[in-house]
């Protein structure tokens, strides 16, 4: 299997590292990612410069930063190695639970392959201290690739780990009942005040959910859609409020 890695996060992060080292006991790996962190760039492209795809040495695996989102590297990725299958997506240093998914530039890599018609999984864990311990989390992030990359049918896949060893994997759903994020104001060295849009925690967790899961310990893993029309509120609406009532003659 012809594995395209990716993430958020840069080339030179520990969280690509670990996932590259997983991946090349699985399949033939090569990496494109992000030249600098990007992490919530969400699905941005580049459009109105061009980009660029350099060589990176990292030891024992074929890597390329490009100086764009990573919704541009996975684009780039496959256009330069067009027998790519799969795109893994992380590790990401930090959670991409609930409403993160939409701008976490992880998952939006993962789904810029599935809209290319391949399969995206993105994969996240949360930030805990200095350095996050990926050497005890590998056995599980091979673990549950060993599960999820023989279930086709799947376009896109969200992966959580928990903060401590996992004591299992749930399918889950995406929470979403609460908007965590939350602008806190500050100043700067001379006086300046400024903001930071940050996140607080979220109450009430739905059982079944992404965050539910983690917080129990789980490694959740949330199929996730691409279609994002409301089709309860379509039918609904259609009935109610028929555009053939407009007339422009
Ligand atoms: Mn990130």
């Amino acid at each position: 299997m012809k594995i395209l890695i990716t993430n958020d996060d840069g080339i030179y992060s520990p969280g690509l590292a670990a996932l590259s080292e997983v991946a090349a006991t699985l399949g033939d790996v090569r990496v494109v990612a992000p030249h600098v962190e990007m992490s919530s760039a969400a699905h941005s492209i580049t459009s109105a410069r061009p980009l660029t795809y350099k060589r990176t040495p990292i030891p024992g695996i074929e890597a390329y930063r490009v100086n764009g989102t990573p919704a541009d590297c996975v684009a780039v990725g496959i256009y330069q190695w067009k027998d790519a299958e799969i795109v893994l997506s992380g590790i990401n240093l930090g959670s991409n639970l609930g409403n993160s998914l939409w701008p976490s530039g992880t998952v939006a890599a993962a789904r810029q392959a599935a809209l290319m018609g391949l399969r995206g999984i993105a994969l996240s864990t949360p930030a805990v201290g200095e350095e996050t311990d990926f050497s005890a989390l590998k056995p599980w992030v091979t673990r549950v690739l060993k599960f999820l990359l023989p279930i086709s049918g799947l376009p896109l896949i969200n992966v959580n780990f928990p903060s401590s060893l996992p004591r299992g994997v749930r399918w889950t759903r995406q929470s979403v009942r609460h908007y965590d994020g939350k602008i806190v104001p500050g100043k700067d060295p001379l006086g300046r005040q400024h903001f930071w849009f940050t996140v607080t925690p979220v109450e009430e967790i739905e059982q079944g959910t992404d965050r539910w899961a983690v917080e129990q310990g789980y490694v959740s893993l949330t199929p996730v859609r691409l279609d994002l029309t409301d089709d309860v509120h379509l039918s609904q609406t259609e009935a109610i409020h028929s555009p053939a009532e407009l007339s422009f003659a």
